[in-house]
């Protein structure tokens, strides 16, 4: 059965002074069952970032391991101690401003020169009506030809 599977465990573990009950060891990380992992001191990187920090450069501290309701498949993320996790960086306004610079560039249509407010297509780099234009064009060269 899945519960003998992973026996608990005592062990010492990083975020408590106290043993605590594990579900055993994988990856050379205690291991923990969803519902045991005490949710105030570790979090995994989805829950950091739901709170706005990150892991900031510390190794996971544990596994949590739990089970797709639907597949029954077991699933696995690092856990990482609250306390060691930093804020997350702000975009820097210098960052912004090239962000804003390589969106606007991608709009520009490069028949036209216009912004039609929306991302070209990479492939043709137009607006649409432009791209109808030369699409017609095309389509009339090779009925000439
Ligand atoms: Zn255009």
């Amino acid at each position: 059965m899945a519960g003998r599977q992973y026996p608990w465990v005592l062990a010492s573990v990083p975020w408590s002074d106290a043993q605590q009950y594990t579900r055993g060891v994988k990856d050379g990380l205690p291991l923990l069952s969803h519902g045991c992992a005490p949710r105030d001191k570790l979090a995994t990187y989805r829950q950091l970032r739901a709170i706005e920090l990150r892991p900031g450069g510390q190794d996971p501290v544990a596994v949590l391991y739990g089970r797709h309701n639907g597949s029954k498949a077991k699933w696995f993320a690092n856990l990482y101690l609250i306390n060691r996790a930093k804020p997350v960086r702000p975009t820097t306004p210098a960052k912004q401003t090239a962000l804003a610079k390589a969106n606007l560039a991608r709009r520009i249509c490069r028949t036209c020169g216009k912004d039609p407010l929306y991302v070209l297509p990479t492939s043709t780099r137009q607006c649409w009506p432009c791209f109808e234009v030369e699409a017609a064009a095309t389509d009339a060269d090779v009925a000439a030809a």
